[in-house]
């Protein structure tokens, strides 16, 4: 059986131990938005997706205190017997009017992974495609075989963060997503 490892970024002892990383905060009319509660949303509806499709899912984290020091989640996964590593993320930047989403893979061999997800991803989501990109220094993209970092969107931007917090678009992005995977594993 498949087994996927689904990674909600940032959370407890994510950089520090005992220190809970929200990763990127944005407050907007007094509601402060997470990337790591974010990111926990879409980890779950993923989990729930791929178990629909008979894939085995091992989560880095559950909740807001399960630890997860960013350098050992990709061997936890590959200790946990996974196959393939799925890490969700939001963006940020100083500019607000920044938009749009990315696939993030590690080396050469992820990259169709990336592009499929990618496309699959701006069939559903309307946002802004900033294409796949390399990142040979990201922690989770060292993990070995399919591996990929989904930047969701931009947390500060409205019109990324009212797609990103729909819970019809959640599903069919946390679908879009599923559908890939299972034709890497
Ligand atoms: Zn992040």
């Amino acid at each position: 059986m498949v087994k996927v490892c689904v990674d909600p970024g940032h959370g407890m002892s994510n950089r520090t131990h005992n220190v809970f990383d929200p990763g990127a905060v944005h407050v907007e009319d007094g509601f402060t938005f997470r990337e790591a509660d974010i990111a926990l949303k879409y980890g779950l509806t993923l989990k729930d997706v791929l178990r629909s499709r008979q894939v085995e899912v091992f989560m880095t984290r559950d909740d807001d205190t399960d630890h997860a020091p960013v350098g050992q989640r990709a061997r936890n996964a590959k200790d946990a017997g996974c196959d393939a590593f799925i890490s969700l993320h939001l963006n940020d930047f100083d500019d607000d009017n920044a938009n749009g989403f990315e696939v993030l893979y590690g080396n050469d061999d992820n990259k169709n992974l990336a592009q499929e997800l990618q496309t699959a991803l701006l069939a559903v989501n309307g946002l802004k495609d900033r294409k796949i990109k390399l990142r040979d220094n990201v922690a989770v993209l060292k993990f070995k075989g399919p591996a990929a970092l989904i930047e969701l969107g931009f947390i500060a931007n409205d019109d990324d963060r009212e797609v990103i917090l729909n819970p019809q678009k959640r599903q069919a992005i946390c679908e879009a997503i599923a559908a890939v995977v299972a034709n890497h594993t």
